[in-house]
Parts: C-alpha cells; structure tokens; sequence
C-alpha cells in the first residue's frame, strides 16, 4: 500500500476517499494528523481553484503527495448556490444541519419538478514541490426533496434523491454512492493518473 496524503478538514469526506482508493493499493493520510500544517483559505472562484490550492500549498508544506478535494451542491432553482460556498452556506460556524435548514428555506414553495441539483467534486494531485499533475472532476445529479431521508452519508445527503433509485444518498448507503456519486466519478478518472504519477516516483 502507498501513503498519500488528503488535504480536506471533513472526517467524512476523508472517510468516502479513503474507502474509495483502499481497493487500488492507497492509504489515505488526513491532513489533520499534522498539527502544524495550516489551514487553506478557500478563496477561489471554482471548485478546480479551490482543490488545487489546497493540493499545493499542503503538498510544499508536507514536501509529500497531495492530494486536494472541492466539492459542493449546485441548485437549478437557486442559480447554482449554494456551490464553492456549500461547507459554509449558512454561515461561518455553520454545520450540516443549519445548511440543510437554509436550503429548505430558499427551496420552500419549489415544485419537485424544478427542485434539481447536481453535487460536483474536483480533485487535484500535487506533487512534493507544489506542481498540480492530475486534475479530474465529476458530477452526480438528483432532486432536492423536502423531507429528510436515511442516515448515512453527510452534508446535504438526507435530501439529496437520486430519482432512478427513489432513494437519498443517505438512504442508499456507501456501496451504491461509492458507484455512482460526483467524487467517484471524479475519482474514477483520477485514480489511472494517480497510479502513474505516485508509483513512478516511489
Ligand atoms: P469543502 O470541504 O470545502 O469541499 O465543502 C464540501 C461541502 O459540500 C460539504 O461540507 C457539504 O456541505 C457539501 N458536499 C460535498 N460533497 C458532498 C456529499 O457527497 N454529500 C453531501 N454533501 C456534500
């Protein structure tokens, strides 16, 4: 197995790409075991920017292999909000369940039928020295429903229905969301260069 290191904070998040790499000979080492590497400001205008600045910058501070994760929820009827701003849509200190509450908000009075959204991950692969050498991106679309639902996944999960299979994310458990959701998709064009940039150098 080889090390490599995730820039993302989310316990979660980290817990979905360490199972998804597991099976192609990776170890996911979480950014949090290292006290002293500081925290990425998350200022860019794109997912794309946001996960290859935080690839980079933890990549030169570790002189490691990095690798750096944006993801979010883009909502037809709110104009693609709540987007790069997902972790922090209700605000600063904001947690799952206060986002969740300010979507049913801004969502109230929405039709299902125009309640459709998609998540979209991007991941970036930094080498040691800070230079991105793998980018990938996917996405996963579904309907935001009004009514919590299952209790696995995290984030926007509870409300996130995936219509082909009348379940939420949360409903449907890691197995399927490790098939069909916007990291795995990422993931799934991501790993082949993975593969290729790490085990090159090691
Ligand atoms: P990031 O850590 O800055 O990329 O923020 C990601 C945020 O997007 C999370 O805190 C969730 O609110 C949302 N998000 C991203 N991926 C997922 C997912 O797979 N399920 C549910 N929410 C997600």
């Amino acid at each position: 197995m080889v090390e490599i290191v995730l820039a993302s904070r989310n316990r979660k998040k980290a817990q979905e790409v360490t199972e998804i790499l597991a099976p192609h000979g990776f170890v996911v080492v979480p950014v949090t075991i290292f006290p002293d590497v500081p925290e990425v400001v998350e200022d860019g205008s794109t997912f794309a920017e946001n996960a290859a600045k935080k690839a980079t910058q933890t990549a030169q501070h570790l002189n490691r292999w990095v690798i750096g994760e944006d993801s979010g929820l883009q909502v037809d009827a709110l104009q693609g909000a709540p987007g790069i701003y997902s972790a922090r849509y209700a605000g600063e200190d904001a947690t799952d369940e206060r986002n969740n509450q300010k979507l049913l908000q801004e969502l109230d009075g929405v039709p299902m039928e125009k309640r459709g959204a998609g998540y979209l991950c991007s991941i970036a692969l930094s080498a040691p020295d800070g230079t991105i050498r793998a980018a990938c991106e996917g996405t996963c679309r579904g309907v935001i429903q009004p009514v919590a639902a299952g209790g696995g996944g995290f984030g926007y999960d509870p409300y996130f229905l995936i219509p082909e299979f009348h379940r939420t994310f949360a409903e449907l458990g890691s197995t399927v969301k490790h098939r069909i959701s916007h990291r795995a998709r990422a993931m799934a064009s991501f790993i082949p260069l993975l593969k290729n940039a790490v085990l090159q150098d090691s």
